[in-house]
């Protein structure tokens, strides 16, 4: 599949995109390059990592989010969501939520955008485990 995914986007297969890939698409989670090294079972430096993400993330097939701790997050989605974020324990959920439908009232009331191309959106509170 993420051959497939690879070829269909036009990029050249190799075997650390493949891995990179495969690696979340069956995550289905959000990760930071860190994770992603860490969970490889080849050894790929982080250079190659970075570039890997960021062209996978500029033709959309990974999505790039942060959760305020610092670091930066990629994910496969397969439908588009955000999260609620633990601010406590750092546990993550999904949740199908979007403000798809106010991206033309943001372009109306903009007075320098015409375009809206893309949007970050994440929830923070507290989960049950870490109140009780
Ligand atoms: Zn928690
Ligand atoms: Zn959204």
């Amino acid at each position: 599949m993420s051959e497939t995914l690879l070829s269909e986007k036009g990029f050249k297969i190799t075997p650390s995109r493949v891995a990179i890939l495969r690696l979340l698409l069956e995550g289905k989670t959000p990760m930071t390059v860190e994770d992603i090294q860490k969970s490889l079972t080849s050894t790929i430096n982080k250079t190659t990592i970075y570039r890997a993400l960021s062209d996978f993330v500029e033709c959309r097939i990974l999505s790039q989010t942060d959760f305020r701790d610092g670091k930066i997050y990629y994910e496969y989605q397969d439908y588009h969501h955000h999260h609620v974020v633990c601010t406590m324990c750092g546990l993550k959920e999904e949740v199908d939520i979007c403000i798809e439908a106010s991206i033309p009232k943001i372009k109306k009331e903009s007075k320098q955008f015409n375009e809206i191309s893309d949007h970050m959106l994440e929830f923070f509170g507290v989960c049950m485990k870490c109140t009780s």
